[in-house]
């Protein structure tokens, strides 16, 4: 754990709060007095070092877990310092007019860096749930570059020959910020805790891309001017930068989100929505103005958001199908879902041949667990549970959460003589070790497993679930912690008793599985 948890909630002061205010009002004080390119540039190299000074200070006092992406952004802001001083110096201040300069490759630098940074946060925080946030992302990009395209780039570069290469290089700074700053919108709408260092981080990635954006456009129609307004947005996302990783909520920024915690809210709606309104609304703006040698951009813009649209429906749905089929607390199946299984394996079963078997566990005494030790650490202990039996299935096996504190196991093809195996390695699995709750806690639990098989048991589903649960039942009443096997011809109760109709082979034969599958058996 980083020492920053420990003491966040001391009061240590908010150097965050003094970093950003001191910054602003130098800042500030530096609009107010005219000052001289060499003062300018020396306001350029104060923040912009004490953004990175402030960044690794930030870093080694909260020990954020993990690191990786912090030191990612902090080897991002070091290029990206050395960039804008490298400008100050080439440019500004030595009035070298060459526009490829040192700085250019400082300013591309960063971008790697940055870009793994967010994108391992956004791995930490909604782990193995990126796609929505990537399509989303994607499409948002292609409504900004197709607005650049037609509204700043296509005019500047059919203003006359040779202009391209000045306009992509004007203008990859801006294309790049968009890709961080699609990666800041899918962190911004993805899932996972906000607090004020995700925001400072967020006003980073929005200044700088703000920034870039119209020095490009300043550079193209040759407005821009050293020194103008564009240095408060460029200082500001620094002084964000550095104020972020002060901030003691920096440390978990990389907190997972709660699972299932992924959908399409109001605010991702509406940024779609424009996004996707972005080109027709574009084409009709253009027709009206009678300017028609934009339509292929537009047109194959409108075509590729459209694609991603259907991708990200289709992504939606197989999300909430999923979230449909899978308990919240424990992540396996629903006994719904598992319902829903039943008479699709046992028709395949009666047409195939073979065997199905339910196997439903049952938590012993779980609650006195909740009662000892309370609901959060009952639910941490059906989690563990779920986690330990899931170690056990084989592929094609369905494992659901079947109640409270139950759970049912369908396993197609097992053999007769297996199931006491298999209900066994599941109530030792579960007793192997006690369950650890929370620091200083840790319990044991068992379970008891009630098991039958269709056709071998029991001739349809309902009884293939009554009969488990008779199973189950007995275990419970034989003293817990164990497994029984249903036998089919005898109740679970008065095993080996004689029924009419028998005959000495039938109550040899079930006599002889009695023993081999009404098997109790204790820890
Ligand atoms: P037995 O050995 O006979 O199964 O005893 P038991 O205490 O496990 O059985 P009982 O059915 O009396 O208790 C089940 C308890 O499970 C009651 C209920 O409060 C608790 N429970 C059900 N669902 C949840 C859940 O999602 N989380 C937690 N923490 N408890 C739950
Ligand atoms: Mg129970
Ligand atoms: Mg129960």
């Amino acid at each position: 754990m980083g020492r920053g948890r420990a003491d966040s909630g001391q009061a240590v002061g908010r150097p965050w709060l003094l970093y950003l205010t001191a910054g602003a009002a130098l800042v500030i004080g530096s609009r107010l007095t005219p000052v001289r390119d060499t003062g300018r540039m020396a306001l350029y190299c104060l923040i912009g070092v004490s953004s990175v000074a402030a960044f690794f200070v930030g870093v080694a006092r909260s020990g954020p877990a993990p690191r990786l992406p912090w030191l990612l952004l902090g080897a991002g802001q070091v290029a990206y310092v050395t960039a804008v001083m490298a400008h100050c110096l080439f440019y500004d201040v030595l009035g070298a007019t060459a526009f490829r300069t040192v700085s250019d490759a400082f300013f591309l630098l960063r971008y790697p860096f940055a870009v793994t940074g967010l994108v391992l946060f956004v791995r930490y925080r909604a782990p193995g749930r990126d796609l929505p946030g990537l399509l989303d992302a994607g499409t948002l990009a292609i409504a900004v570059i197709m607005l650049e395209w037609v509204y700043l780039v296509g005019p500047y570069v059919r203003g006359g020959p040779g202009r391209l290469g000045d306009a992509v290089l004007l203008l990859g700074h801006p294309a790049l910020d968009l890709v961080l700053f699609a990666i800041g919108l899918r962190l911004l709408l993805g899932s996972g805790r906000q607090s004020s260092a995700f925001f400072l981080l967020m006003g980073n990635l929005v200044a700088v891309m703000t920034a870039d954006t119209l020095y490009g456009l300043q550079r193209l129609n040759g407005s821009y001017q050293p020194g103008n307004i564009l240095d408060v947005l460029w200082l500001a996302g620094a002084l964000a930068l550095g104020a972020a990783a002060l901030h003691p909520a920096m440390a978990r920024i990389a907190d997972p989100a709660p699972a299932g915690d992924v959908g399409l809210g109001r605010c991702r709606l509406a940024v779609l929505f424009g996004a996707a309104l972005a080109a027709p609304a574009t084409m009709l703006t253009q027709y009206a103005r009678g300017i028609t040698y934009d339509i292929p951009v537009t047109a194959v813009a409108w075509t590729l958001m459209f694609l991603l649209t259907i991708a990200r429906m289709t992504v939606l749905l197989s999300d909430q199908r999923r979230l449909a089929i899978t308990d919240g607390l424990t992540g396996l199946y629903t006994r719904r879902f598992l319902e829903a299984e039943l008479p699709i394996e046992l028709a395949r079963v009666r047409r195939t041949g073979g065997l199905l078997a339910l196997f439903i566990i049952d938590v012993d005494h779980f609650k006195a667990i909740n009662d000892h030790y309370g609901h959060p650490a009952g639910d941490r202990v059906l989690a563990e549970i779920s986690v330990r039996l899931r170690g056990t299935t084989r592929p094609g096996d369905v494992l659901a959460r079947y109640g409270g504190e139950e759970f049912a196991l369908l396993a197609p093809n097992v053999h007769l003589d297996e199931l006491s195996t298999v209900a066994e390695r599941m109530r030792t699995r579960v007793a192997a070790s006690p369950i650890t709750v929370n620091a200083d806690t840790s319990l044991s639990a068992t379970v008891s497993v009630g098991a039958c098989a269709f056709p071998a048991h029991v001739s349809d589903q309902a009884e293939l679930v009554g009969m488990a649960d008779r199973a189950l039942y007995k275990a419970k009443a034989l003293g817990r912690d164990r497994t029984v096997v249903w036998d089919g011809a005898t109740s679970a109760t008065a095993p080996s008793e004689d029924r009419p109709g028998d005959t000495p082979d039938t109550r040899d034969t079930r006599e002889a599985r009695s023993t081999h599958d009404i098997r109790t058996t204790t820890a």
